[in-house]
């Protein structure tokens, strides 16, 4: 009797404890569902970060580690100020800026992006995930929210030169890549020493499983499908993984007068098959992945001499690694046919594997999902097929995405252009998202 009588009251109790978080847990975001970022700062901001680096194209060139480059986290850094974080440089030179919560003890929610950009860039690659991040704590500073979790903003080092500030976040910048020229023309590990970070100590930048509680990016697309599709937001699935491959084909130099079209072994006949093969196989199935054959060197190159021997680059993207490995081995049969009938020899080297697919967190892309729904904005799930830091951080900690569209799908490009409602839109989003993550 009275055990049962301890039960229930453990019960009742648990019960009302639970309504209570139900209660209070939903009242708490409703009280903030009236919050919105300032899109006109953020339109500005865009602009004034465009003046670091500004080409005569309209773009800029803010490869990491350039004097523009510097310019421009410092202004950053002023922004970041102004809306009340703590800055630190870390060993790797990530900007981080820290804003306590409520309860100290718990990790952190991250979310950022990059301000490096590629060689006659645009203006809203990484740039918007920085400024539209900072605009959220503004924001949440701005109306006195103080969320439970602490919060950092992060600003990535050296995103286009092969994801250096993401990498050393996962204790996988290696001492190779620090001898690396980046584009700047100084070796990533005298950039990061000039941005303040310190490449004897990177071992420090390393953050482990748990350690931070969320990562979220909003990004331009870069590709044409929300454009197209006429929707607001793209809450990415995941980044494809990439795969490498050097086709060598192995034919008969022969004099092309004198040689029957029947007793030829012609390399780059067989190369143009296998092409179009590829791409054969790439749409032959339902889904997102990507085949592609981009390089190609023919030898010995005369118009009167039959190719001997041809190198050729094979690329496949997708989700999955099992896809991209049906659809690898789908092209080597359709290779071995091909060689078969043009009396050539082709053989794959495989190239050291550029990215493995990184899936995001389903529980965090369901909040930017409700998030996008409450903001009144349509939303898809989709892939994203360019890299970036997200697919680093996505390996220890859950990971999501935010894609607002590209104009004409284009970037990496002076004429790179996203919306200023749009880039309002993802930062929205990205505010609801943290607030959600937070409870
Ligand atoms: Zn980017």
């Amino acid at each position: 009797m009275r055990r049962s009588a301890v039960l229930r009251r453990v019960i009742f109790t648990g019960t009302l404890f639970f309504c209570w978080v139900v209660f209070f847990g939903s009242q708490s975001f409703s009280q903030h569902e009236k919050l919105r970022v300032n899109a006109n700062r953020i339109k500005q901001r865009i602009m004034e970060l465009a003046e670091f680096g500004k080409t005569q194209q309209g773009g800029v060139s803010r490869v990491a580690f350039s004097e523009a480059n510097i310019q421009g986290r410092n202004y950053i850094v002023s922004l970041m100020k102004e809306a009340g974080l703590k800055i630190q440089i870390d060993e790797a030179g990530n900007i981080i800026g820290q804003r306590k919560g409520k309860e100290p003890k718990l990790p952190p929610i991250l979310f950022g992006s990059h301000i490096d950009s590629v060689p006659n860039g645009g203006k809203y690659d990484g740039a918007l995930g920085v400024i539209g991040a900072i605009e959220c704590v503004q924001v949440l500073d701005e109306n006195g929210i103080v969320t439970r979790h602490p919060l950092e903003v992060v600003v990535f080092t050296d995103e286009e030169g092969g994801l250096v500030g993401s990498r050393a976040m996962i204790g996988e910048l290696t001492p190779e890549a620090l001898e690396v020229v980046s584009h700047s023309g100084k070796k990533v590990r005298d950039g990061i020493s000039a941005v303040g970070g310190n490449p004897d100590e990177i071992s420090l930048v390393m953050r482990h499983k748990g350690e931070i509680k969320a990562f979220i990016e909003i990004h331009i697309e870069q590709g044409s499908v929300l454009e197209t599709k006429n929707i607001d937001i793209g809450i990415v699935e995941g980044i494809v993984g990439i795969n490498w491959w050097d086709v060598l084909i192995e034919g008969f130099s022969n004099h092309a007068g004198t040689t029957p079209m029947d007793m030829r072994h012609d390399a780059l006949l067989a190369a143009a098959h296998l092409i179009i093969a590829v791409n054969r196989v790439a749409t032959g199935v339902p889904g997102r992945q990507v085949g592609t054959v981009g390089r190609i060197q023919c030898e010995p190159g005369a118009p009167n001499v039959i190719p001997g021997r041809v190198v050729m680059s094979l690329e496949l993207r997708d989700l999955s690694a099992k896809k991209i490995n049906t659809l690898y081995e789908k092209i080597q049969k359709e290779a071995k046919a091909i060689a078969e009938k043009t009396k050539t020899k082709i053989s794959f080297t495989p190239i050291d594997a550029t990215a493995v697919p990184a899936p995001t967190d389903p529980q965090i892309s369901k909040f930017i999902a409700e998030a996008a729904q409450e903001l009144g904005l349509t939303s898809i799930l989709m892939p994203s097929g360019a890299g970036h830091d997200a697919q680093n951080i996505a390996r220890i900690a859950p990971t999501g995405m935010i894609f607002v569209p590209s104009v004409g799908g284009i970037s990496h490009s002076p004429k790179e252009y996203t919306r200023p409602e749009d880039m309002a839109n993802g930062a929205n989003v990205l505010l609801f998202t943290i607030l959600k993550i937070d409870q």
